[in-house]
Order: C-alpha cells, then sequence, then structure tokens
C-alpha cells in the first residue's frame, strides 16, 4: 500500500489505503458513476416538464395574453406538466427513503390479503373507463407477511398499476396472493427458512420483449418512452419494486409474452406464528 505521510510525519492514509482492494476500489468507482448517472438522468426527466411550463408562462404573459381559448388549452397542459413533476418528486424521493430503511429489517406483520384488496379498489377509476377489471383471487388462511406496509402497498400499487397502464382495452387484470408452494431457484435464505407468501399481478397486454427483461428494474429504464410519459410514468416504478422486495428479502420474477401480457411475481417470507 502506499504511504502518505502527514507534514508532522506521521502515516496519515495508510491504513485506509491498505484495506482497499482493486477490487473494491473498482465497485466504489462503479457506484459513483451509477451516482452520478443517476442524479444526471433525474435532473433531465424534471427539467423536460420546468421547461415546458416555462414556455407557457411566457406565452401566456406575452402573445396569448387575451386569448381565451388559447389560455384554457396551455393551462390545462400546464396542469398536465406540474403533475408529471410532482410524480417524479413524490418517486425520487420514495427511492431514497426505502435506500436509508435499508438497515432496519422489515418487522411488522402486514396482511398482504387485505392490502391487495385495497389497492385494486384504489385502480378501478383508472381502469374502468378503459373497461378493464381487476380480479383479486386470495387463498383462504393466509399467514401474514414480515413487512413494512407503507412500502408493500408502494409494491402492489405499483405493479397493479402497470398491469392496468400497459394492459390492452377491456381486458382482466389477475392479481392472486397465495401460499408459495416450491420456490424458485435464487430464493435466498430468507425464504427459504419458512412458509412463503406469492403475489403474482398478470396483464393481458403487448407484454415485454425478452432483451428489456434484464434492464426492466432500472431506474428511468422504459421501453418505450413515449408511450411511458403519455401514461404519466416516471420510469422509476419498477426501480422501487425491486428495492422494495429485497428489503423483505423477498425475489422477484418478470415472465412475459410479447402479444399477451406480462406477469410478476414476488415471494415474500411469512411472519412467524
Ligand atoms: P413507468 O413509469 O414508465 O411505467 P416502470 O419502472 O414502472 O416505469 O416500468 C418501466 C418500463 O417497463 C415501462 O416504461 C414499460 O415500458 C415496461 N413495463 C412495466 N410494466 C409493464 C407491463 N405490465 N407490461 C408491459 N410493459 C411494462
Amino acid at each position: 500500500a502506499a504511504r502518505i505521510d502527514r507534514l508532522d510525519g506521521q502515516p496519515a492514509f495508510e491504513a485506509a489505503i491498505a484495506l482497499l482492494t482493486l477490487h473494491e476500489l473498482t465497485a466504489i468507482r462503479a457506484m459513483e458513476r451509477m451516482r452520478a448517472d443517476f442524479v444526471a438522468n433525474a435532473s433531465h426527466e424534471l427539467r423536460t416538464p420546468l421547461a415546458a411550463l416555462s414556455g407557457f408562462i411566457e406565452t401566456l404573459q406575452g402573445p396569448a395574453r387575451d386569448d381565451e381559448e388559447a389560455r384554457e388549452k396551455f393551462l390545462g397542459i400546464m396542469a398536465e406538466q406540474s403533475g408529471r413533476m410532482s410524480r417524479l418528486v413524490a418517486d425520487l424521493l420514495s427511492l431514497s427513503r426505502i435506500e436509508l430503511d435499508e438497515h432496519s429489517a422489515p418487522s411488522e406483520a402486514v396482511d398482504l390479503a387485505r392490502l391487495a384488496t385495497s389497492a385494486a379498489e384504489a385502480l378501478r377509476p383508472l381502469a374502468s373507463p378503459r373497461g378493464m377489471d381487476l380480479e383479486v383471487t386470495l387463498a383462504d388462511g393466509l399467514p401474514p407477511v414480515t413487512g413494512q406496509s407503507d412500502q408493500l402497498a408502494q409494491l402492489l400499487q405499483n405493479l397493479m398499476e402497470n398491469a392496468v397502464k400497459y394492459g390492452n382495452d377491456g381486458t382482466t387484470v389477475e392479481v392472486s396472493v397465495t401460499l408459495a408452494g416450491d420456490l424458485p431457484a435464487g430464493a435466498g435464505a430468507a425464504l427459504r427458512a419458512g412458509p412463503v407468501v406469492k403475489l403474482a399481478v398478470k396483464d393481458h397486454g403487448e407484454g415485454i420483449a425478452a432483451e428489456h427483461l434484464p434492464r426492466l428494474t432500472e431506474r428511468f429504464y422504459r421501453v418505450d418512452t413515449a408511450r411511458s410519459r403519455k401514461m404519466g410514468g416516471t420510469g422509476l416504478g419498477l426501480a422501487i419494486v425491486k428495492h422494495i422486495v429485497s428489503h423483505h428479502r423477498g425475489l422477484l420474477a418478470i415472465d412475459s409474452r410479447p402479444g399477451e401480457g406480462s406477469t410478476f411475481t414476488v415471494w415474500l417470507p411469512a411472519a412467524p406464528a
């Protein structure tokens, strides 16, 4: 290890440097890079609606000042853009809150079935106008899961909202909460330790091509950016889901058939009896 002496001749950084291997330094660099990319992406995402807002404000102060019709139209667009900024800020805050929570293990006994039922109720106003239905199937005598209920409510909302957004008009989103039988490969120690609750959210929509699946839970990754924006998406929903699942020591699987639809499955450890 290199040795850097202070002016008084005492080694200052020797211990710290000796403790970092090249491999660890590379990992730290990669994390710094990811963080910088994230800040750049987030700023860019915020700048777009902000630029639209300032543009319309200028127009309303100048050329469109006395044009009633233009004013109505522009105010509508401005409301949409500020809504987009609010959703983005809310999602960014959720992500950072989950990251801050990462060191405290979830410990409440959470009734996932009840949360799934209320998430479905909350999404009906989004689904009904498109002739869509949400069908929730719950197994009898389900144990609660060990979790943090606000996070699990958000996980359900994000997955079910995506299923509605990307599902075809007139189709049904099928949500089920059951006791898991066989666990998939990749299930960690927390899942192998006892009973496991399985949540599945299945839609009948356009599906996702295989090449996108590995990157789907990355922040701001979208298959079709224009479509996501039009549906009010922030590109952070699945990144939030992935964080919540790993905070709960669970597992997430995405199974999709282009042209038919997608199923998002989450396995979570049940709370001890
Ligand atoms: P967004 O806010 O764009 O929906 P998400 O992180 O929730 O962001 O999802 C990332 C991308 O994954 C979406 O933009 C969309 O392309 C794709 N996606 C997510 N859920 C589904 C689904 N149920 N069916 C098809 N595509 C989906």
